[in-house]
């Protein structure tokens, strides 16, 4: 369950950065400014707020989608949870579950703040049950389960390896001798060494497919099939959904915008739908 990195005391600084002209060019936090700060390359207004000296790089060329993130960087994100408006214990959490990002090729991977939302440590704990509900999901379109993801032996033997490695007093007997068999029997009944058992506790436990691990396998299928955008929608939806989020900045998350505004009308529709049979 552990899929969301918890980031102590997260939170947006909303420092300011302004190009040398005056102009602002967006909110960045702390460490940003006081990376610049260290490399000379500003001056400070106040504690928050720096002039550049110099043009950034991506201000040269603009993009339609560099002028939207640049002027939804500029609204501030307030440092509340998007679920219930808790300011306590904040994280940042991924909509696309980690352990399926993580399995994205590397040019999609790149960070993209639309699918990022902050969340309190309760609003956290039900989205990640959520979202391992949605992996369920994901694996089932594709007719497999969790089972599938790792190798069943390979894991045991892992497990058993890194168990009897750590072993000491606290290990019930019964237990252990439980795991003498397994690990004898991936060495043919002969007791093996500590390098063996060093060796196997670190083993690659993934099932291969194609071989790509399933996540990657899986992913990969959406993207040939032209399905990327719709399935990181859906993780969006998934989301919505589930956690009928109260207090999504909009302006910052643009796709937020259009699903919401998508069921909304799905609603409506049904609701007509409802009325006119009745
Ligand atoms: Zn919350």
């Amino acid at each position: 369950m552990a899929e969301s990195r918890k980031v102590k005391g997260y939170c947006h600084d909303n420092c300011r950065l302004y190009d040398p002209s005056g102009e602002l060019i967006g909110l960045c936090n702390m460490n940003k400014l006081d990376w610049y700060k260290r490399k000379g390359l500003g001056e400070m207004i106040d504690d928050k707020t720096m002039k550049l000296n110099f043009i950034p790089n991506y201000r040269k060329e603009k993009t339609v989608i560099d002028e939207f993130r640049e002027s939804a960087g500029k609204i501030g994100r307030e440092n509340i949870c998007v679920g219930c408006g808790s300011s306590d214990e904040l994280s940042s959490a991924t909509l696309v579950p980690k352990q399926v990002k993580r399995c994205y090729p590397t040019d999609l991977k790149r960070h993209r703040s639309d699918l990022i939302v902050v969340l309190c440590r309760e609003c956290l704990d039900d989205h990640l049950y959520f979202q391992d509900l949605l992996k369920d999901e994901i694996l089932a379109d594709y007719g497999y389960t969790k089972q599938d993801i790792h190798d069943k032996e390979k894991l045991s033997l892992k497990q058993a390896s890194r168990t009897l490695l750590r072993r000491s007093q606290r290990a019930d007997k019964l237990r252990l001798k439980g795991i003498e068999e397994i690990i004898k029997k991936f060495f043919n009944g002969i007791e093996p060494s500590k390098e063996e058992l060093e060796k196997n506790a670190e083993i690659d436990t993934y099932k291969l497919y194609d071989g790509k691990i399933l996540f990657e396998y899986i992913i990969d299928d959406i993207i040939k099939k032209n399905q990327f955008v719709d399935f990181e929608n859906r993780c969006l939806i998934h989301f919505y959904k589930n956690m009928e989020p109260q207090f999504v900045p909009t302006d910052l998350h643009p796709r937020f915008k259009i699903i919401i505004d998508l069921i909304e009308n799905e609603k409506e529709m049904e609701k007509e739908m409802k009325e006119e049979i009745a």
